[in-house]
């Protein structure tokens, strides 16, 4: 990124650098709207993974971002869920396999690190987009226009505000948009490793008492561990030195990947589910986490997030097309409209799957079991549950499905 002042007054500004905040600007910025991007460092590095699904990595192709990830990703052919709670009322191991969908791969999993930078290679190719790097310190939304102000007292306005900042929303705040917020008992350990087995593409989840603890395949023999604790257990997993906590994967794995070493970088993730009661007014969009949080099961918060950003990349470039203002109340109308169910009913799966985990009442146990066997049993529902997990069935944005805007 760059210090800098706005070299002309802009037409969109998006606040925030993450990979949703990149995703909305590179998307405006191609259609031909004059973007800001003001983006601050991130407190501490980033050691996640993200499994992009099908869909999100047919829209980094579109936007010409994918061909700088691709040297770091690993292809998802197999997904397994095994239940590990050790339970009397067990559910049976249930496979996807992306062929039975007549898809190579759902997805591809990837180092945030390794996509934040190909997406900021792409962003800085492009002349309709300037990068600033500062802190927006307010958004004041008016009738006509938003004022967005950095740090340092530099003042930018323009049509539109897309509110890329994550969880603790300024943007958010701004527009005056209440988010609903339930924090878990839960705390996301994250951690790579280096295995002696090959993960031959398969990402496995087994399902505990606690949470998940999922392995998600990396390029060689590698792979990225997302594992939900009690917060005490998360702590002290993570205080063990890396030998110890290598020890303790092998084990919790079952040692299907054979010998583990972990690598440097720790991440510590408490875990909620967030949901804003609009995601777009008074001329500010909400992407990705500013819009909705949720927890790292079955690899859907950012993909939903990339998904929010070609949406509102395919609204206000359409309007500017039909020469109206991008940031008007029919774009503010359309975007909330246009991602309501998809956000809503992911939210609400995944917290519904969280929440029998974590339960030991008999009943949702084994309503929890028999849906796994139907599902692992009945093809179609199979194919469907693969499918809806992909990609929505309906309202997906176009970069979604390859179509440049
Ligand atoms: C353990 C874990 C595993 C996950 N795995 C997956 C997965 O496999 N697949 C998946 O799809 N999703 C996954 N997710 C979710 C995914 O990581 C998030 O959805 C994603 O990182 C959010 O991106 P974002 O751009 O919305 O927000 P962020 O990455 O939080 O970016 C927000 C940016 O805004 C900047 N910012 C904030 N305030 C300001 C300000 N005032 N001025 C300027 N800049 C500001 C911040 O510095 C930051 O750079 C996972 C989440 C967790 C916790």
């Amino acid at each position: 990124m760059t210090s800098d002042k706005p070299r002309n007054r802009p037409l969109a500004i998006v606040v925030g650098g993450g990979p949703a905040g990149l995703t909305a600007a590179i998307a405006l910025a191609e259609g031909g709207i004059t973007t800001v991007l003001v983006g601050k460092r991130p407190a501490k590095p980033d050691n996640r993974t993200t499994a992009l699904l099908a869909g999100s990595v047919t829209a980094l192709q579109t936007l010409g971002v994918w061909d700088h990830c691709v040297a770091h990703a690993a292809p998802l052919k197999i997904m397994r869920i095994v239940d590990d709670t050790g339970r009397l009322w067990r559910a049976p191991e249930v496979k996807f396999d992306a062929s039975e969908i007549e898809l190579e791969a759902f997805g591809y999993n990837i180092e945030n690190r390794h996509l934040v930078e190909a997406l900021e290679r792409r962003a800085r190719a492009l002349p309709t987009l300037q990068i600033i790097e500062n802190e927006v310190s307010a958004v004041l939304p008016q009738a006509d226009t938003t004022t967005v102000e950095l740090k340092d007292g530099v003042a930018i306005h323009a049509e539109l505000v897309v509110g890329a900042d994550g969880r603790q929303s300024l943007c958010r705040a701004a527009a005056g948009i209440v988010i609903d917020d339930r924090h878990y008992p839960q705390v996301a350990l994250t951690v790579c490793l280096r295995h002696s087995r090959p993960h031959q593409n398969a990402s496995t989840e087994f399902h505990t008492p606690t949470g998940p603890f999922t392995l998600v395949p990396l390029p060689g023999l590698r792979s990225s561990l997302v594992w939900v604790l009690d917060p005490a257990r998360a702590d002290e997993f993570a205080s063990l030195d890396d030998h110890q906590l290598s020890d303790k994967i092998e084990r919790a794995s079952h040692s299907i990947l054979g010998k583990i070493e972990v690598e440097p970088g720790r991440g510590l993730f408490p875990l909620h589910v967030a949901i804003a009661r609009r995601f777009a007014d008074k001329r500010v969009a909400l992407v990705g986490e500013a819009a909705h949080v949720v927890p790292p099961i079955g690899a859907q918060g950012l993909n939903l997030g990339l998904r929010d950003a070609a949406a509102i990349g395919e609204l206000a470039v359409g309007a500017h097309r039909r020469r109206h203002e991008i940031g008007g109340a029919d774009v503010m109308a359309a975007y909330d409209r246009m991602r309501r169910s998809d956000i809503g009913t992911r939210t609400l799966a995944i917290d519904l799957l969280n929440r029998t985990l974590l339960t030991d009442f008999l009943p949702i146990q084994s309503a929890r079991g028999l849906g796994l066997y139907m599902i692992d049993h009945i093809g179609p529902l199979r194919r469907a549950v693969m499918r809806e997990g992909v990609a929505p069935a309906v309202a997906q944005p176009r970069l979604m499905r390859g179509e440049a805007l």
